[in-house]
């Protein structure tokens, strides 16, 4: 059975790069029907933030990313496990004590930089005897334990699941710490133990980590292991071909929620980072990237994180929506937002808005001359090309067409009023929709006068036309 892993560190907001990693662990879990497991790595105490998880379970919960595991598990409370571990190591001579301090070890580096040798520690506490060592933690001295590089193998050899055969040489590697002086084990131990323990099949996670797999692999030799599977996703990088930062995109993922982003755009958006389903689609929903998804279409070429894209989705997503799906959206998007509000003309202001929205954010920011009074400069009742007097004619026009009828229907009836006043009239369409736009919205830039006019209802647009007449009879 497939069992895929999520392992943040919670060391602040998860940002979209590594809620990638999570998409990628869940798709790869739901469509194998395997299991997704959460395990937080909480075991750099210097990087520890306490709201860390909090943050983290926000974001899944949010794009819907349900984890597996009922228990938490949270490798700081699991440090018994990975000293038992730890010791079988040292019994067998494949690890040992180190009680460098900090001191020497950064003048090793030091040292290393001037004469152009590689840094890395020098393996000086593998020559302790037994006796050395009883004598130094006599003396209250707390090592930290390191792993001892084999002589062999002399490289370590993968095959990715998305880069193919990897090899890397472990003769220049260190001598590395698994087990800190404060008692707890570094994350590469702690992620080879419990990804051994949780059957964990395959290792999803970024480019970044491929560094570490050599360490894993000889980890998992030593301990006796089979490993599990590995697939390094590809870099993401901005639209300038930047590796993801602040400023090209790379900011939590729940900033996004904030921005009117829906969470099925997010996981539409990320997915499509690194993998595609053979074709040029580009819309997923939630169940068809669990059908399609494939480990194996993951590309090893950088992943441009695209803003236009993202936008792109979002407005389409928006727009594939029910009306009653919409409206629960803004409701979690902005609660306070629908508060006493008129809940047959806050159906029409969406219906209206829907198809031009790109987040929620133009909702909430730009519907509000929907539901309250409107405030403008009366210049801006008149379009450029027209005048005072032909835009009042228009205006009183459409007020005595408006009186006539007994409803509007729809934005077309609304629309076919006010040419049959263009006509009667002999006036142009910027003598009558533009006056009537500003009338309805105060803004010179806003949805057309038709659909307005039906959204807001007869009598509604009959006050707002009368006060631009008064408006712009004043001014
Ligand atoms: N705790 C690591 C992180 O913060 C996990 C890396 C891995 O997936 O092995 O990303």
């Amino acid at each position: 059975m497939i069992r895929t892993r999520y392992a943040p560190s919670p060391t602040g907001k998860p940002h979209v790069g590594n809620i990638r990693t999570a998409i990628f662990n869940f798709l790869q879990a739901r469509t194998t029907n395997g299991k997704f497991i959460l395990r937080i790595e909480d075991t750099d105490r210097e990087r520890f933030v306490p709201e860390g998880v909090e943050y983290i379970e926000e974001s899944l919960k949010w794009l819907g990313l349900e984890w597996d595991n009922e228990e938490k598990i949270h490798q700081s409370e699991r440090l018994d496990i990975y000293k038992k571990y730890a010791n079988q190591l040292l019994s067998e001579g494949k690890a040992y004590k180190c009680f460098c301090s900090k001191e020497r070890l950064t003048e090793l580096r030091e040292e290393q930089t001037k004469s152009g040798k590689p840094p890395g520690y020098d393996a000086c506490c593998r020559k302790l005897t037994k006796e050395d060592i009883e004598k130094l933690e006599k003396e209250s001295k707390i090592p930290v334990i390191r792993f001892k590089i084999p002589e062999t193998p002399k490289e370590v050899v993968w095959e990715d699941v998305v880069r193919g055969k990897v090899s890397i040489r472990t003769d220049i590697q260190e001598d590395f710490v698994i087990m800190k002086s404060d008692g707890y084990p570094t994350y590469h131990f702690a992620s080879i133990v419990d990804d051994h323990l949780m059957e964990i099949s395959t290792v999803i996670r970024g480019e970044e980590w491929i560094p570490s797999a050599p360490k894993h692999l000889l980890l998992y030799m030593a301990m006796g292991w089979e490993a599990p599977e590995f697939a390094h996703m590809p870099l993401i990088v901005g639209k300038d071909g930047k590796k993801l930062g602040k400023r090209n995109g790379d900011t939590a993922i729940m900033d996004y929620r904030e921005n009117g982003y829906l969470a099925d755009t997010m996981l539409n958006f990320l997915a499509l980072l690194g993998w595609n389903d053979g074709t040029t689609q580009e819309i997923f929903t939630r169940e068809e990237l669990i059908k399609k998804f494939d480990l194996k279409r993951v590309g090893k070429a950088p992943a441009v994180f695209d803003i236009d894209r993202l936008n792109w989705i979002n407005g389409e997503k928006i727009r594939a929506l029910a009306l009653s799906d919409l409206t629960k959206e803004v409701e979690s998007f902005a609660p306070d937002f629908l508060k006493g509000k008129n809940a047959e003309l806050l159906e029409r202001a969406l219906t209206v808005m829907q198809t031009r929205m790109v987040t929620l954010k133009d909702f909430t920011e730009n519907s509000n001359f929907f539901f309250e009074d409107i405030k403008y400069k009366p210049e801006i009742l008149v379009f450029g090309k027209s005048t005072p007097d032909a835009s009042l004619k228009g205006l009183k026009g459409v007020l005595k067409a408006l009186g006539d009828e007994k409803t509007i229907n729809s934005a077309d009836s609304a629309s076919d009023l006010m040419k049959s006043v263009v006509e009667a009239e002999n006036l142009s369409n910027g003598d009558v929709f533009w006056p009537v736009r500003v009338a309805l919205s105060g803004q010179e830039k806003s949805p057309s006068p038709n659909e307005i006019m039906w959204a807001l209802g007869k009598d509604k647009s009959i006050d707002r036309i009368k006060d631009a007449i008064n408006n712009l009879e004043k001014s």
